[in-house]
């Protein structure tokens, strides 16, 4: 438990402050794997496949891992919690 900083500004969280937040961020591709049906397997073809994959071939492993799932993990500390809390989602337009 030593060594934790504050992600934002780098200020020692055990030291300074009684309290530290945690943010876990978790950005995943949405789909509903039930939307696939029979037909569209069958309506599929190798050429719409070979064509997926060249797509993919294109991508670095990071680019293509990135647009399925990542993660991240920050600690704050409270004034920082609250300058995050106020813009999650910063150039979001209210
Ligand atoms: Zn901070």
């Amino acid at each position: 438990m030593e060594g934790i900083s504050c992600d934002r500004c780098n200020k020692s969280l055990l030291i300074d402050e009684d309290v530290r937040y945690q943010v876990h961020i978790v950005v995943q591709a949405a789909y509903d794997p039930m939307e696939i049906t029979a037909d569209d397997l069958k309506n599929s073809n190798p050429g719409s496949w070979a064509a997926l994959i060249q797509q993919l071939e294109k991508l670095t492993e990071q680019e293509a891992q990135d647009q399925v799932h990542r993660e991240f993990r920050f600690d704050l500390c409270p004034p920082c919690q609250k300058i995050y809390l106020a813009t999650p989602l910063p150039g979001r337009s209210e």
